[in-house]
């Protein structure tokens, strides 16, 4: 009936607690796909490749972008990071709700690119528990993570450009609350062309 699906984005500061949404949010809703980004980033310890992220070398993403392979991409603290375009392409016209997990630039593009998409802004609970977490999951050194607050700062300057501003403060209503927003989404009117049109054929 509806064969278009969704296309979402989530933002928020390293840190606020987006992979995690995301992982709760796929178990809870097999129409809900998570795109795989690529990145010239190192992995983290516990990154799986094709899994967390393509980890590719910079002449390789270069070369994705020059050839239009990726729907949209961004510079963030000196690496690349981008969607791939073509499993996205398919999973809207399969009528799947698709979340892209990607920073401010990227989401600004998206917005640009699909009206019709959704955006989400995850926002920690406060400055100091933001830096608490980045320092605790001891990733990233001391630099790192004064670079990765700094951009966090500029970050959400910028979440008023948002759809929807959803504060993980406690996880499963994070959840919870992302996940109403995507079933709400689903039932605008602007969406549902094809079904109203079927009903009122017969009417
Ligand atoms: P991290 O290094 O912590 O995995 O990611 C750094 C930032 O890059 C996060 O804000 C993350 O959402 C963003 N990011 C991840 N994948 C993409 C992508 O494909 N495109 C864009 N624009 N940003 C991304």
């Amino acid at each position: 009936m509806n064969h278009k699906g969704i296309l979402t984005v989530l933002s928020g500061p390293s840190g606020s607690g987006k992979d995690s949404i995301l992982s709760r949010l796929a178990q809870k809703d097999p129409q809900i796909v998570v795109s795989v980004s690529m990145t010239t980033r190192k992995p983290r310890e516990w990154e799986i490749d094709g899994k967390s992220y393509y980890f590719v070398t910079e002449d390789y993403f270069k070369k994705k972008i020059e050839t239009g392979q990726m729907l949209e991409y961004a510079v963030y603290g000196g690496n690349y990071y981008g969607t791939p375009k073509a499993p996205v392409d398919q999973w809207l016209s399969s009528g799947k709700t698709v979340v892209l997990k990607i920073e401010v630039q990227g989401a600004q593009k998206i917005r640009e690119m699909y009206p019709d998409s959704v955006s989400v802004f995850l926002m920690p609970p406060s400055m100091a528990i933001l830096e608490q977490r980045l320092k605790s999951r001891e990733t990233e050194d001391p630099d790192e993570v004064a670079r990765r607050l700094s951009i966090a700062a500029f970050e959400i300057e910028q979440c008023s450009l948002y759809d929807y501003f959803v504060i993980n403060d406690e996880l499963d209503e994070a959840v919870d609350n992302i996940y109403s927003i995507i079933k709400a989404e689903k039932l605008r009117t602007s969406r549902m062309k094809e079904i109203i049109c079927e009903v009122i054929k017969d009417a």
